[in-house]
């Protein structure tokens, strides 16, 4: 796992930029560089040379600023050079952008040759990247293209075999992991979908948690209960509702148990609804622990999209899972707390709260 840093980090000062170098912390790399006066070079915060005097280094902000100083690039870290890091993000980038188009899916195998790595290697690193196996990539790729078909209002069939399955009885097999319901249900908006739910209140006021077979499919917050159960049922128009029975009861409990002190943990299954980037988007969220902060491009560049910086904020704002997709531990990289669906001052005060446990 790379360690998860704020980019205002780097920002802060030259001790933090100095413990990086000591850490060899390749998660900074890119955001400073190093010259030694001894030797004349400039290095990357990870280089594998020993490292130097503290009182002969000196920090730039990009490569520009070292040479322009007369700092020669190092051999050993090549700083002129892209990362390996951010060689492995191109990488992993391109296999994304292959399965999301590939009719049939390609084997580990396959994958780790196109991407000229170990099938051992290039699995860790992908996992690591993406937050998902190439494996759970795909499916939540086939996954998304068959949602997206059977909403364009063609038959089941050939819903199935656009998304690239290219026997039906297996899709039949794997849909109800996939979608929650049969492929019919889906398309006419899942008339027997049941969604158990429960009202609650907690110290950030009205919550609202509730529940597909599949696993928890909303926790909400809010100040009016009747305005969370009408949002529920706006987002599922044609499911049956059922309040919460006994056994949902104690769901409910863990769940609010939960949201007030997040750093316990949740081990209810999560039933998470999005396309294929949100899903990385979230998958990504959910491995930054409670009392830390990210912001927006970290979370891009984690997912190997440095560039989708505002697609990753609205994969943020789509999230309707809260606390349990911890949406509220990313921030605007100047440090502003930026919104929430669930209120900015119930943002503040879990940010607080997980900052003092
Ligand atoms: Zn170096």
């Amino acid at each position: 796992m790379p360690k998860l840093i704020n980019a205002d980090y780097f920002e802060a000062d030259d001790e933090s930029r100095w413990q990086a170098v000591l850490d060899r912390d390749h998660t900074a790399d890119g955001h400073f560089y190093y010259s030694v006066k001894s030797t004349g070079v400039y290095c990357r915060p990870s280089c594998p040379t020993r490292a130097a005097k503290r009182e002969n280094v000196r920090f730039h902000l990009n490569r520009e600023e070292a040479e322009l100083a007369g700092f020669r690039p190092c051999k050993r870290c090549k700083p002129g050079q892209p990362s390996l890091r951010e060689q492995h993000i191109k990488k992993v980038t391109e296999i994304c952008r292959l399965l999301e188009t590939a009719e049939c899916e390609p084997s580990l195998s396959e994958l780790a040759a196109i991407a000229g790595l170990s099938p051992f290697y290039f699995h860790r690193i992908f996992r690591v990247i993406t937050g998902l196996t190439p494996k759970a990539y795909a499916t939540a790729q086939r996954n998304h293209r068959v949602r997206k078909q059977l909403t364009k209002n063609k038959s089941v069939t050939t819903a199935i075999y656009d998304a690239g399955y290219n026997s039906s009885s297996r899709f039949y097999e794997k849909s109800p992991q996939l979608l929650g319901m049969t492929p019919s249900d889906y398309r006419s908006g899942g008339p027997d979908s049941r969604i158990r739910f429960a009202l609650g209140e907690c110290s950030l006021g009205s919550i609202l948690a509730a529940a597909s077979d599949i696993g928890i499919c909303a926790i909400a917050l809010g100040d009016d209960p009747d305005l969370l159960a009408r949002e529920l049922q706006d987002r599922f128009p044609q499911a049956e509702f059922i309040g919460g029975d006994s056994e949902f009861e104690q769901w409910i409990a863990k769940v609010i148990g939960f949201v007030e002190a997040p750093a316990i943990g949740l081990d209810l299954p999560l039933d998470m609804r999005g396309t294929a980037f949100q899903q990385r988007v979230w998958q990504a969220l959910r491995q930054i622990p409670a009392g830390e902060k990210v912001s927006y491009t970290d979370i891009a560049q984690r997912i190997g999209a440095p560039k989708a910086v505002r697609a990753v904020a609205g994969a943020c704002a789509a999230n309707t899972l809260a606390v349990a997709i911890p949406c509220h531990r990313v921030v605007r990289t100047d440090g502003n707390l930026s919104g929430y669906r669930w209120g900015v001052e119930r943002k503040a005060k879990l940010l607080l709260r997980e900052q003092q446990s």
